[in-house]
């Protein structure tokens, strides 16, 4: 009943997207990419059932099994899906509305199955998450990291307990008090709560999240401004840390100052104290050559005006700080990336957690574009890419506490896989959804056509553009 299997696919996109879940789903003869560095084996069948992968045998060894759905897996590599650990769920920009769908399919369509979110919309956001758990919205598992912020330690740990009680999956902490990060990570600990922590050049810094084992460090200005011989960066006289434009300036002359042994020193302390680490390398990129990243070939039919609107120079706009860029900026800011991608390899080299997020919806990123670029960025900072999937995939999931459950092609876990037309490990450009080489992002053991999702959008984005 091979043929009849393979007709039931050409609807199977838009039928899923109507909520339907398949019971027993097969890939028959893929080439399997585990996900935890070891290389890529097959071909191979993989049997789900509900929402968990059931079994991985030989191809062929399952053709005696009944299925509902088949998807031919040959020619085709088979991954877990993309963890990004950096998101925001946004459905407006600036007060200028999108639908939440054109992110949370944008997401999808570039293989993200989970996105831990660092700050949204509190309330929106846990109806979205409910939706996506029920399957009743297509979307990836969102899990939600609620925005800290506390005046004391008294009000901080009054509100980590009250975050508890409204169901948070963890914290994000923004720059903050020594005395107020200390009380919210003992209390967030003791709850057994994780935390995000955007390290700015605050008070805290990388320091800080080894003393009180934070769960990642985001970005990453905290750890090079740890290791400053000073204690404070050559800022010029007329620094003003809320203006964007000075901010990501000489944010781009940060890491030239910090002295390598203390960087060494603090990238031990890191690992030692398993604080992990989220670089999102992808999202500062407009920093070192602007006019590429404003201007992406895919922006014609994916960019959503609303988007467009807020990437638009503008220091009212946060990452909008590119008001008056200058090739100055931009030389630096190319150095920068040279010395942050060997911290980031130093990191891992020393057994430290590299995991892979987006911080999408800002400067010139596009949801699910702009993790994809991760992928090609830690590529560019020496990984393998087998090694760049660990990061997306297994190394996720372990920062998220879900390593038993997600991030990995193991029969078990729950089915949360892209199948890929063609070999991302020889170019991960194949995975972005002009390109097409998704064919089917598989979340909670429901196939979406990758290829659906993405006319959803393009479609989306044409409608808003003629408005
Ligand atoms: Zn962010």
């Amino acid at each position: 009943m091979r043929t009849a299997c393979f007709g039931l696919l050409l609807t199977l996109g838009s039928a899923l997207v109507m909520g339907q879940a398949p019971k027993r789903v097969v890939i028959r003869g893929a080439m399997v990419v585990e996900g935890v560095g070891t290389p890529a084996s097959g071909p191979k069948d993989i049997l789900i059932e509900g929402n968990r992968i059931a079994s991985i045998v030989p191809a062929g060894a399952s053709n005696a099994i009944q299925t509902d759905v088949e998807i031919d897996g040959r020619g085709r590599y088979v991954l877990p899906g993309f963890i990004n650990l950096h998101g925001h769920i946004q459905d407006e920009r600036a007060g200028k509305p999108m639908p939440v769908d054109y992110c949370l399919k944008l997401w999808l369509a570039s293989g993200i199955t989970t996105v831990r979110d660092v700050g949204s919309h509190w309330e929106k956001a846990k109806a979205w998450r409910a939706e996506s758990a029920a399957g009743t919205r297509v979307a990836p598992r969102l899990l939600l990291y609620r925005v800290f912020s506390a005046q004391t330690p008294d009000e901080a740990r009054k509100k980590v307990e009250q975050f508890k009680a409204d169901g948070v999956d963890g914290i994000k902490l923004l720059g903050t008090h020594r005395d107020v990060m200390d009380a919210m990570s003992e209390t967030a600990r003791r709850l057994g709560i994780r935390r995000a922590h955007h390290t700015g050049v605050e008070e805290t810094n990388a320091r800080d999240d080894i003393r009180n084992q934070t769960t990642t460090i985001e970005h990453w200005y905290g750890i090079p401004d740890a290791a400053l011989p000073n204690g404070v960066q050559g800022f010029p006289a007329s620094y003003n840390y809320s203006n964007e434009l000075d901010r990501f300036r000489y944010a781009g002359r940060l890491w030239r100052e910090a002295d390598p042994a203390r960087l060494s020193e603090v990238l031990d302390g890191m690992v030692k104290a398993g604080v992990a680490w989220d670089p999102t390398l992808s999202i500062y990129e407009a920093a070192r050559d602007l006019d590429k990243a404003a201007n992406q070939p895919y922006f014609k039919e994916y960019l959503h005006p609303s988007l467009g609107a807020f990437f638009a120079p503008n220091l009212a706009n946060h990452g909008s700080f590119y008001t008056d860029w200058t090739t100055e900026d931009e030389v630096f800011w190319k150095e920068n990336y040279q010395l942050w991608m060997r911290a980031v390899r130093d990191f891992a080299a020393k057994g430290g957690i590299v995991g892979t997020g987006e911080d999408a919806g800002f400067i010139y990123r596009i949801y699910g574009f702009g993790y994809l670029r991760e992928l090609e960025l830690q590529q560019e900072a020496g990984f393998p890419a087998l090694k760049v999937i660990q990061h997306a995939t297994y190394n996720g999931a372990r920062i998220l506490g879900m390593e038993n459950q997600i991030g990995r092609v193991r029969a078990g876990w729950l089915a949360d896989l892209i199948v890929v037309k063609g070999n991302p490990m020889a170019n991960l450009k194949i995975l972005y959804p002009h390109q097409g080489g998704i064919e089917w992002t598989i979340k909670d053991g429901k196939p979406y056509s990758a290829a659906v999702l993405a006319a959803d959008v393009r479609k989306m984005v044409a409608e808003a553009d003629k408005k």
